[in-house]
C-alpha cells in the first residue's frame, strides 16, 4: 500500500501519440518544478494511461500545490494497492469512516484487467459499506464519494477530488510578452495565456512608484502558476516619454490623443523586445468598451502601429468575470490597493482616433 496523488488531465488525451508524449513530458517537468519549489517530498512520478501518478506520503499538500500546474484538470490524494477485492473492501471501509452518512461509490476501470465491471463494483462495494457502516447510498446528493480507479493491475482509492484549472502544459505553445500594469485586467490576461500553454514574460512601464510596487507583487503571484518557467521582466521608465509627449500634444491642442500615444509607445517597445528576444506575440489586458480609450476603433488603430500580433484575451469578458479570475490568481487584492491616478490621463480621451490624424500628429511630435 502506497500513498500517491492521482493526476488527471484533459486535452492532452485528445492529441496524437507524438504530441501526447511531448506534452506529457512537459507536464511532468512542470510538476517536478512545482513539487521542488513547494518542498514536497516524493519518490517518483509515473506516466500511465490517461493519468500521472505522484508517489508521496504528503498527498494533501502535493495535491494543493499541483493544482496550479496548467494542463491538470483534477487531482485526488489516493492510496494504491493490489487490485484484490477483499483488500479493496477492507481499505474502503477504513477510508469511509467519519466521512458522513450519504455516499456513493464511483468505480472506473481505466485498464480492464479486473474481472468485475464498474457497475458490479459500485453495487457490491456500495452494499458492503452501507451495511458495515450503516450508511445511505445517494447518487446525487452525497456527503462523500468513494472513488476506485483500476489501472494496470492496481486499485487507487480516494475520497476527494480537487478541481484544477485545466488548460495546456505551460511551454507547449511558445513564448509571449505580457504588458502588465498594476491594474486588475492585465495580470488576468497574462494568466490566461499561461493557462493555454505559453511561457509568459512581462513588460512594465513605471509611471508611479506605488504602481511599480504593486506590479512586483503581481509578478510574484503569477510566478505561482508558471511552473517550468522563471518569469523574466523588462522594466522601463514611462515618465520621460509621457511628460514630453503630453507637453507637445497640449501645445498643439491634441491632448486627448495622449492615451493612444501612450499605448502605442508600450506596443512599439514591446514589439522591439519581442523581435530581439523571439517572443511570438504581445498580450494586453484591454477590454472592449471598458474605458473611453478601449473602443474597437482605437484598438484597431493601435494594432496598425505594430506588425506583431497583439493578443487581448480579456477583450470580451465582463468586469465581474475578470475580477473572479483575478481572485483566483490572488492579484485582485493587490490591484485594488490605492495608488495615485495616472498623472498624464487627459480629461477627455480620444475615443475614435483615425489613422490619418495619428499620422499627422506623429509629424508634430517628430516621431
Ligand atoms: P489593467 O488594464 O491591467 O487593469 P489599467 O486599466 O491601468 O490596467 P489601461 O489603461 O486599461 O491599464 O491599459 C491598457 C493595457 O495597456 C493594460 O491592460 C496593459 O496591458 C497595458 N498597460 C497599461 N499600463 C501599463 C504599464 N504601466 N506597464 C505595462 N503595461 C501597461
Ligand atoms: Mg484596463
Amino acid at each position: 500500500m502506497e500513498g500517491c496523488v492521482l493526476v488527471r488531465y484533459g486535452e492532452i488525451a485528445l492529441k496524437s501519440d507524438q504530441t501526447k508524449k511531448w506534452w506529457n513530458k512537459t507536464l511532468l517537468e512542470n510538476m517536478e518544478d512545482c513539487l521542488g519549489k513547494n518542498n514536497i517530498d516524493y519518490s517518483s512520478i509515473s506516466v500511465v494511461l490517461g493519468r500521472l501518478i505522484v508517489y508521496t506520503e504528503d498527498t494533501r499538500n502535493a495535491s494543493i500545490a499541483l493544482k496550479n500546474v496548467f494542463g491538470i484538470t483534477s487531482l485526488s490524494p489516493a492510496i494504491k494497492l493490489e487490485a484484490d477485492f477483499e483488500k479493496i473492501k477492507e481499505k474502503c471501509l477504513e477510508l469511509s469512516q467519519d466521512k458522513g452518512k450519504k455516499f456513493r461509490v464511483s468505480a472506473r476501470r481505466i485498464t480492464k484487467e479486473f474481472s468485475m465491471n464498474s457497475n458490479e463494483i459500485n453495487e457490491v462495494l456500495g452494499a458492503y459499506l452501507k451495511e458495515k457502516l450503516n450508511l445511505e447510498v445517494s447518487l446525487l446528493n452525497y456527503d462523500f464519494e468513494m472513488g476506485v480507479e483500476f489501472l494496470e493491475g492496481y486499485a487507487y482509492l480516494f475520497t476527494e477530488r480537487i478541481e484544477a484549472y485545466g488548460g495546456l502544459p505551460l511551454g507547449v505553445q511558445g513564448d509571449v510578452l505580457g504588458l502588465v500594469s498594476s491594474g486588475i485586467d492585465s495580470p488576468v490576461a497574462a494568466w490566461l495565456l499561461m493557462k493555454r500553454g505559453c511561457r509568459v514574460d512581462l513588460m512594465h512601464f513605471k509611471i508611479t512608484e506605488e504602481g511599480y510596487q504593486k506590479y512586483l507583487k503581481i509578478k510574484e503571484n503569477l510566478q505561482k502558476f508558471s511552473y517550468g518557467h522563471e518569469i523574466k521582466d523588462y522594466i522601463f521608465d514611462g515618465v520621460p516619454y509621457l511628460s514630453s509627449t503630453k507637453q507637445k500634444l497640449c501645445e498643439n491642442g491634441k491632448e486627448k490623443w495622449l492615451c493612444i500615444f501612450c499605448k502605442r509607445r508600450f506596443l512599439k517597445e514591446a514589439e522591439r523586445v519581442c523581435n530581439e528576444k523571439g517572443y511570438l506575440a504581445i498580450i494586453t489586458g484591454e477590454n472592449l468598451g471598458q474605458v473611453a480609450s478601449q473602443t474597437l476603433k482605437n484598438l484597431t488603430l493601435l494594432d496598425s502601429t505594430v506588425k506583431i500580433p497583439v493578443l487581448r484575451p480579456v477583450l470580451t469578458y465582463d468586469k465581474n468575470e475578470i475580477v473572479e479570475m483575478a481572485r483566483i490568481i490572488n492579484t485582485y487584492q493587490i490591484s485594488k490597493e490605492k495608488e495615485p491616478k495616472c498623472p498624464f490621463t487627459p480629461n477627455y480621451p480620444m475615443t475614435a482616433g483615425s489613422i490619418g490624424e495619428l499620422e499627422s500628429i506623429k509629424r508634430i511630435l517628430w516621431e
